[in-house]
C-alpha cells in the first residue's frame, strides 16, 4: 500500500466537488466493477462522492491494492493529461458513485481554475513519484551493464516515465530464473518484459512506444509550430507557443528532458537555490506545456526537411510527415566522447562532461586528469585544483595557448598542483566499478604510463544533432546552425527584411539551445531562446 501522502491525495471541499460537478456524470458501480483498467488510454477522471474506490496494481497477475480513495478524493496520474495508457487499475471497492470527467474537460478545467489546477497538478506528479519509489513496475527489463542496447531502452523508459525495474545480467540473482522461465539465452538480451505474456527482445525505441501505448499517431493536421527535440528549450518554447494559443507539437527521437534530463541535479537554474534534478524539471515542463494544448510525440526522430505547398515538412524516421507555419529546431547536441575503450562505461562514475560544485566535491585529495586545451578545460583545472591534489591537463598538441585565454594559460601555470601534458591523449581506462586508472601515451614517442585518476574530465567539444537538416539550413563547419546575424551576414538569405535573431536561412524555421551556434551551452540559456523565439514566431506569422 502507497503511503496516503496528503499532497498525492488531498481531499477536495465541497466548493471544489460542486465546481467539478458541472463538468461532470454522475455514475454508480457496483463492489468489484473496473472504473478504468491498466493499459486503457485517454482515460477519464473520476472523483469519489460516496463509497470506495481501490487503486489496483494487475502487473504481476494477481491483484494488489495500492490505495482506497475515499469520498472527496480522486484518480489519475501525469499519465491522465497525456491520454497515455493507465498504468493502474481502479475498482469499485464497495458500492459507489463517482463523478466523471472526460480528459479534453479536465484539461480545460485546468486552465481555467488556477486553484484547483495547482491541487491536481501537485498531486499527479506526486503520486507518480510515490509510485516509482514504491519499486512499482509495469515493465522489466533483463541486460548487461556494459550493453548499449540496455543503456538505449533504460534511457527511454526512464526519460518516458514509463516505470521499470532493471535486472542486470552481470549481478542480479534473479537472472537465471528469468532467462529460463521464458526460454531466452544470455546472447538474445537485452530483453523487455511488458507484461506476463509480452517479451520484446531488443526492441527499437518506436518498437518499445508501440508496446507500452506512449506513441500516438501523429495528427493529419498542419500545426503553426512543430518543435524538433524536447530539451529544456523545446519545452520552453511549447509552454511559451500554446499558452499563447498556437497549436504546438514536440517531437522527440527519445522522450522530453534532453541532456538536462541525464543531469541528477542542476544548481545553477535561476530560482532553485537547493538545485533539481533534470528529470523534476523535465516532467513538471511537460505537464506544463500539456496543461496548455500542446502534443508530444516521442520515439519521433526526425530525419528530413523539406517545403511543400507553402509549409515546412518533417520526415520521421517511421516514414510519417507532420507540416507546419514554423518550426523549431532544438535538437541539441551531445558532449564529444573520448574514442578510449571503456570510457561509456565509466560515464557517471569516473567520466564527466562538467565540473562542478558536485563533481568537485567526489575528487577531494584525488588525482584526476583533464581532456583538452579550450577555456571549459582551463576553467575546470583551476576550479578543480582547488579540492584535488593533483590535475593533469592533457593536450595533443603543443601549445596550451593556442586555444585558451592567455589569463587562464597563467593562472595554470601558476598554480603549484596543475601539470600540463603536451602531445598527450588517454589511451586506456582501468577500475572495476569506478575509474581508478588511466593510460597516457605521448603521441610523439609512443611512450606510455599509467597513472593514477578517480576522474577524467572530457572537454572536446561538442557536436551538434543536425545531420537530417537540409542544405536550406545553413550551419558552420562543426554543423552548428547559423541565426540571426550569423546568417544576415552571410549568402542566401531570402527576403527584404532582416532575419529575426533566432531565426535560420531559411525564413519560419527557428534554432534555440545549444544546437544554435553561439549558444551558452546552459539550461537557463536554452529556456530564454525557447521562450525568445516564440515571440520571433509569432512576428514572422503577423507578417507572412
Ligand atoms: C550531464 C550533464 C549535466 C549538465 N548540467 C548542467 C547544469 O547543472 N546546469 C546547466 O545550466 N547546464 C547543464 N548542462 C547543459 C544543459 O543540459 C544543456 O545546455 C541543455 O540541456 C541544452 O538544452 P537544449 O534543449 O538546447 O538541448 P538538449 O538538452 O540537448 O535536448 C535536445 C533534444 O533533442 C532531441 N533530438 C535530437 N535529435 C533529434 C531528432 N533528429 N529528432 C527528434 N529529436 C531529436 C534529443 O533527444 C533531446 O531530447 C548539463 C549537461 C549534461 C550532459
Amino acid at each position: 500500500m502507497l503511503n496516503h501522502d496528503p499532497i498525492a491525495f488531498p481531499k477536495l471541499d465541497e466548493a471544489q466537488l460542486t465546481t467539478l460537478g458541472t463538468f461532470a456524470t454522475l455514475k454508480a458501480f457496483q463492489e468489484g466493477e473496473t472504473l478504468f483498467a491498466a493499459g486503457e488510454p485517454d482515460c477519464s477522471f473520476f472523483v469519489v462522492k460516496c463509497g470506495g474506490v481501490a487503486i489496483v496494481d494487475q502487473s504481476s497477475g494477481h491483484d494488489e491494492i495500492i490505495t482506497v480513495l475515499e469520498p472527496g478524493e480522486f484518480t489519475g496520474d501525469v499519465d491522465i493529461l497525456t491520454g497515455r495508457p493507465a498504468v493502474v487499475s481502479g475498482v469499485a471497492r464497495t458500492p459507489c458513485e463517482v463523478y466523471e470527467i472526460a480528459a479534453a474537460d479536465l484539461r480545460r478545467i485546468l486552465n481555467d481554475m488556477p486553484r484547483l489546477s495547482d491541487v491536481l497538478l501537485r498531486a499527479f506528479l506526486m503520486r507518480r513519484q510515490l509510485l516509482e519509489e514504491s519499486g512499482f513496475a509495469v515493465v522489466r527489463v533483463v541486460g548487461s551493464r556494459y550493453d548499449r542496447d540496455t543503456h538505449r531502452i533504460r534511457e527511454f523508459l526512464a526519460r518516458n516515465k514509463v516505470p521499470f525495474t532493471w535486472i542486470d545480467l552481470e549481478n542480479d540473482p534473479q537472472v537465471d530464473t528469468l532467462l529460463t522461465q521464458f526460454k531466452i539465452t544470455v546472447d538474445e538480451t537485452p530483453v523487455v518484459l511488458c507484461s506476463t505474456d509480452k517479451l520484446m527482445r531488443n526492441p527499437s525505441n518506436v518498437q518499445l512506444a508501440e508496446c507500452l501505448g506512449i506513441r500516438k499517431p501523429l495528427a493529419q493536421a498542419v500545426y503553426d509550430l512543430v518543435v524538433v527535440g524536447a530539451g529544456p528549450a523545446g519545452l520552453a518554447a511549447a509552454v511559451y507557443g500554446a499558452s499563447e494559443g498556437l497549436k504546438t507539437l514536440m517531437l522527440d527521437k527519445i522522450g522530453p528532458g534532453g541532456q538536462a534530463g541525464t543531469s541528477s541535479k542542476i544548481e545553477n537554474y535561476l530560482g532553485f537555490p537547493t538545485g533539481l534534478s533534470g528529470s523534476d524539471l523535465a516532467n513538471r515542463a511537460l505537464i506544463q506545456a500539456e496543461k496548455f494544448g500542446a502534443a508530444l510525440s516521442v520515439a519521433a526522430e526526425v530525419v528530413g526537411l523539406s517545403s511543400a505547398n507553402g509549409y515546412h515538412v518533417l520526415r520521421l524516421v517511421s516514414g510519417e510527415e507532420v507540416s507546419a507555419q514554423c518550426i523549431l529546431i532544438s535538437s541539441g547536441a551531445s558532449y564529444r566522447k573520448l574514442p578510449v575503450d571503456g570510457c561509456e562505461r565509466f560515464e557517471g562514475s569516473g567520466v564527466y562532461y562538467a565540473a562542478t560544485a558536485v563533481e568537485r566535491q567526489l575528487c577531494s585529495g584525488a588525482q584526476v586528469v583533464i581532456v583538452g586545451g579550450g577555456n571549459s578545460a582551463g576553467q575546470a583545472a583551476v576550479y578543480l585544483s582547488e579540492r584535488a591534489s593533483k590535475v593533469l591537463v592533457t593536450i595533443r598538441h603543443d601549445d596550451l595557448g593556442r586555444d585558451m585565454s592567455q589569463y587562464l594559460v597563467q593562472r595554470i601555470e601558476h598554480t603549484p598542483n596543475i601539470a600540463v601534458r603536451c602531445r598527450t591523449e588517454i589511451t586506456r581506462m582501468h577500475g572495476n566499478k569506478t575509474l581508478d586508472m588511466v593510460e597516457l601515451t605521448c603521441r610523439h614517442t609512443g611512450q606510455s604510463d599509467t597513472v593514477a585518476c578517480l576522474a577524467v574530465f572530457v572537454f572536446i567539444g561538442a557536436v551538434p544533432h543536425t545531420t537530417w537538416l537540409s542544405e536550406a539550413i545553413q550551419v558552420d563547419r562543426n554543423g552548428f546552425v547559423k541565426t540571426g546575424m550569423h546568417v544576415a551576414k552571410s549568402q542566401g538569405w531570402p527576403l527584404r527584411r532582416q532575419p529575426f535573431l533566432l531565426e535560420t536561412s531559411r525564413p519560419g524555421i527557428f534554432a534555440a539551445g545549444d544546437v544554435r551556434l553561439g549558444s551558452v551551452k546552459r539550461v537557463a540559456a536554452a529556456v530564454g531562446e525557447g521562450a525568445m523565439a516564440v515571440q520571433f514566431i509569432h512576428a514572422y506569422l503577423a507578417s507572412h
